[in-house]
């Protein structure tokens, strides 16, 4: 089976959705490492990896950047741009993934 990239890029953009939410409750208490779930594009992946969140405000200000856990990325779609301890920030290099993660960035409107 092939994968769907659009399918891909709407699930990972999801999780980044509700990330965006525990990231924006996060701002206004004392943490500076937060619990997040995992960006991959298995729908059904509830796995949590813990970020500092000035990190995550790094990963965030790509629009085609998304935190997974190790193993969970997907090598024809996407590229690992840095490992980091407990989760790994990967690239939307596929054309269409990219573009769908780029138009669903939600950060997209407030740049
Ligand atoms: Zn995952």
């Amino acid at each position: 089976v092939k994968p769907d990239p659009a399918k891909i890029a709407t699930t990972e953009s999801l999780f980044r959705d509700v990330n965006e939410r525990i990231a924006e409750s996060a701002v206004g208490g004392h943490m500076s490492s937060v619990d997040f779930f995992c960006e991959c594009a298995d729908p059904t992946c509830t796995e949590r990896l813990t970020v500092d969140l000035q990190d995550y405000e790094e990963v965030r200000s790509s629009g085609t950047d998304f935190l997974v856990l190790p193993g969970h990325e997907l090598p024809a779609f996407e590229h690992v741009i840095s490992r980091r301890r407990g989760y790994q920030v990967v690239r939307k290099v596929e054309k269409a993934v990219a573009a769908v993660a780029r138009r669903l960035n939600p950060r997209r409107r407030r740049a």
